[in-house]
């Protein structure tokens, strides 16, 4: 009761407002949701997740013989831009946390077209894990994002959802190349306990893929130690 009462209260002071239009009444309006920048599922890359490409994009062709990345294959939901860009910013630096489940939504959605079906995307993992923050991203924000949106998604999924890596503190990425991120990323995730047994088949979560170094790095660390088969999801693709 004194929970609603003070939700209701703030909602007095602070009326929830779309993140895209500003209007009242709901954190992304149905006219916001239907413009954020989907990516079609069975255009897109089948290896790296961009938005164009089918089977496999200009980039992972282009790299033949060579594996670009470690793991199968990344699924992501929205072009990075806009609506999609204000989304991943709301929710990790002005701590609109409600967003988690918008998110773990969009991410689900993408999933179940890119494994036909939920059916078959709960049946190809045995567990989700994240991209946890590093030390100094907890202490200015005050909670892990990406557990947020991965606990939403096991509840959508009904697959286990656990963090098995730790990420030590590195540079911001944002404004780094390419060669600089992977760099950066070197010795910067390890497995969160020494002893963990890692389940065979994992679904690596994470806000926005770049060039993928963050992802290449964590998705190293899982399949070094046990882990048989590693897929990524981003909610943004930057392309
Ligand atoms: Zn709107
Ligand atoms: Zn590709």
């Amino acid at each position: 009761m004194a929970k609603q009462v003070g939700e209701g209260l703030v909602e007095l002071v602070w009326p929830t407002r779309c993140i895209g239009c500003d209007a009242p009444g709901q954190l992304i309006c149905p006219e916001c949701m239907k413009n954020l920048p989907e990516i079609c599922q069975s255009d897109a890359c089948s290896r790296c997740g961009s938005p164009y490409g089918r089977v496999e994009c200009t980039e992972c062709w282009s790299h033949d013989g060579e594996v670009l990345h470690p793991f199968g294959s990344a699924t992501c939901a929205l072009e990075y831009g806009g609506i999609a860009r204000k989304l991943v910013t709301y929710y990790k630096d002005y701590d609109e946390r409600r967003l988690a489940g918008v998110m773990a939504g969009l991410l689900v959605d993408a999933l179940v077209q890119r494994y036909g079906g939920l059916t078959r995307l709960r049946e190809a993992f045995d567990c989700i894990t994240y991209i946890p923050a590093d030390k100094n991203a907890m202490l200015r924000r005050g909670f892990d994002h990406m557990h947020g949106v991965a606990a939403e998604m096991s509840d959508a999924m009904g697959v286990e959802c656990e963090n098995y890596l730790l990420k030590n503190d590195a540079d911001d990425q944002r404004h780094l190349g390419k060669a600089d991120r992977k760099e950066n990323m070197e010795g910067v995730f390890e497995l969160l306990y020494d002893e963990i047994a890692l389940p065979g088949r994992i679904l690596l979560v994470d806000d926005v893929f770049t060039t993928g170094s963050t992802l290449d790095a964590a998705s190293n660390v899982l399949l070094q130690n046990g882990a048989e088969k590693v897929d990524v999801a981003t909610i943004c693709r930057v392309w």
